[in-house]
């Protein structure tokens, strides 16, 4: 007890230094999408490894794995007699979005009244800041670790993790670990600790559509001649009823549906529909999606979701009056315990292609696929946290689903013969990672570092 009270202390001796590094590495714009200079996840990793070296970890190596943006992997494993614990965070980041929406420079961290914007700096550098300032802590106040770790911080989670799977296949016994601990998921409220017990998987697909080979007068042609936005919008109006569900057939065929147990655990999470609204600047006049017979959670977190997350035909600026020969979509499709990936790609894939109206000529390009992921949060590891964080936060942790993906932890998990995975809130609801103007609760933040400097310690054998 009394190493981890000085662990506590030197992690809170050395706040500013931990912000200081968030800073410098969220000013490096590593983005992973595609069209974006790949010099910035190079260097992004590059600076996590710094990181590691710094806090003292004796093995820290940036690995490369055919064309993937780096990985950075560290290591710590003095105590032979000890679990080994996996600690997970990711380097990439989204891309900024539209620059003028921002209120602060995305690649410019700036504090704010308590939170410091920028791209990033939730999603999930932060993550990466606290395992760096948790063995910070221990290593520089006991010199050692409560327990072995090995840290991975991948550098294409936010574009589906496509090299992955292999990645882990290759790295497999240089990774394994008894238990897995991750910190990209968010808290039900600021302020309030929550692990993710289930998270949903993500497929995906650009859809184009071509109706004529160049642009024509829409007073001559129009009428007999049929615009590409018009088409792409009934094919992508067909993606839901009028109530929002999914009409692509046989889709929620393998949709598991949440226990007794589980049911009665979402029912007991405090749920503010005002507040949901405000949260996601829903107006009041607006309604809500998804199927209206289950509840917000249910439909978040236990339901699969469709959302077209980008459309291109013509500027407004500068258009004419003409016949678009052509217009593009993303479509977006998060899935849930038990649908396969692939297999619901290619039910979305050919619903996108299927009939297509006027017979105008219709292309979809997949994207990867990644699994949801479930698990019953019982045992050790999961009792270990729960004390930890509610220590580090001064309130109980709860359990909560989230309607993101994280393709790491599935795999990773069956791999190591169905490790505990922990998810560590950090995130609040406010903090619009993948939006602009993300901005890190820093109190939550800090909470959370000091509930891994104990975590390390409850995981450890007593
Ligand atoms: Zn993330």
């Amino acid at each position: 007890m009394e190493e981890l009270a000085r662990a506590i202390q030197a992690l809170e001796a050395h706040q500013d230094e931990d912000l200081a590094a968030l800073v410098d590495l969220a000013r490096i714009p590593s983005v992973s999408a595609e069209g974006f200079d790949p010099q910035g996840v190079v260097r992004s990793a590059e600076r996590v490894a710094a990181l590691l070296r710094e806090v003292g970890l004796p093995v820290v190596e940036v690995l490369r794995h055919g064309d993937a943006p780096p990985y950075v992997f560290g290591e710590w494993r003095s105590s032979p007699d000890r679990p080994t614990v996996l600690l997970y965070a990711h380097h990439d980041v989204q891309p900024p979005g539209r620059d003028a929406a921002w209120r602060t420079p995305p690649f410019q961290p700036t504090l704010v009244e308590g939170r410091l914007f920028g791209r990033g700096v939730a999603d999930d550098k932060a993550g990466v800041l606290v395992h760096v300032a948790a063995l910070g802590a221990w290593l520089r106040s006991a010199g050692r670790l409560p327990v072995n770790v090995r840290v991975l911080v991948e550098g294409e989670e936010e574009v589906g993790s496509p090299h992955l799977a292999s990645f882990l296949h290759s790295q497999v016994d240089r990774l394994r670990s008894e238990v897995i601990c991750l910190t990209d998921t968010a808290n039900l409220d600021a302020g309030v600790p929550s692990l993710t017990y289930r998270l949903r998987g993500l497929v995906g697909a650009d859809v184009e559509v071509r109706t004529v080979d160049h642009p024509i007068h829409s007073g001559m042609w129009g009428g007999p001649a049929v615009d590409a936005p018009l088409v792409l919008a009934r094919v992508l109006a067909r993606l839901v009823d009028s109530r929002g569900r999914i009409a692509i057939p046989g889709l929620y065929d393998r949709v598991r549906e949440p226990d007794a147990g589980e049911r009665a655990r979402i029912a007991a999470l405090p749920f503010d529909e005002a507040r949901f609204r405000a949260q996601a600047g829903i107006p009041p006049a607006m309604a809500l999606g998804g199927e209206p017979d289950r509840g917000v959670y249910e439909r978040l977190w236990c339901r699969p979701a469709i959302a077209v997350t980008a459309l291109e035909a013509r500027d407004l600026l500068g258009s004419t009056n003409q016949i678009v020969e052509s217009a593009r979509a993303r479509v977006s499709l998060r899935i849930v315990p038990d649908m396969d990936p692939e297999t619901s790609l290619a039910a979305l894939c050919g619903f996108l292609e299927t009939d297509p109206p006027w017979g105008a000529h219709v292309v979809v390009r997949p994207h990867v696929a990644a699994p949801a992921w479930v698990t019953e949060p019982s045992g050790p590891a999961f009792r270990a946290a729960e004390r930890a964080l509610a220590a580090a936060f001064g309130r109980p942790a709860v359990y909560i689903g989230c309607g993101g993906t994280i393709p790491f932890v599935g795999p990773f998990a069956a791999a190591f013969d169905g490790a505990p995975c922990l998810l560590l809130g950090l995130e609040d609801p406010e903090c619009n990672a993948h939006g602009e103007n993300e901005g890190l609760l820093l109190e939550d933040w800090r909470r959370l570092a000091e509930g891994e400097v104990r975590l390390l310690a409850e995981l450890a054998p007593r």
